[in-house]
């Protein structure tokens, strides 16, 4: 076991800034307050609507994205799986958890994957 407690504190630490962030710019577009998901009636032009719509998806979706990965990372932080490559098994270095706590996979891997 490579992480330490004080490697693993300091790694989720990381972890839940970004997802505050990401819930943060996911608030902006509206996408976590959105309870009812009706439309405001005052918007007159709906093909305007939808144009904007499409580009808030463009940049929600990554987002979205992002914060499946990091509770992704979070779970296994809980039940003890991080640091751990999904793919190969290897221990995951650390500066590379530092650079992207949310990382499932060692290097060799993530650049066979992408
Ligand atoms: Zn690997």
């Amino acid at each position: 076991m490579a992480l330490d407690n004080v490697d693993i504190a300091r790694l989720k630490q990381l972890l839940l800034e970004e997802r505050q962030e990401v819930m943060e710019a996911l608030e902006t577009f509206g996408v976590s307050r959105s309870t009812d998901g009706g439309y405001d009636p005052n918007f007159a032009d709906i093909s305007q609507v939808t144009a904007e719509k499409g580009e808030a998806d463009a940049l929600i979706q990554p987002l979205k994205e992002t914060l499946v990965e990091i509770d992704d990372a979070l779970n296994r932080i809980a039940d003890g799986t991080y640091g751990l490559c999904m793919k190969c098994g290897k221990e995951i270095p650390l500066e590379r958890l530092e650079a992207v706590p949310r990382t499932k996979y060692c290097t060799p891997c993530a650049s066979l994957i992408r």
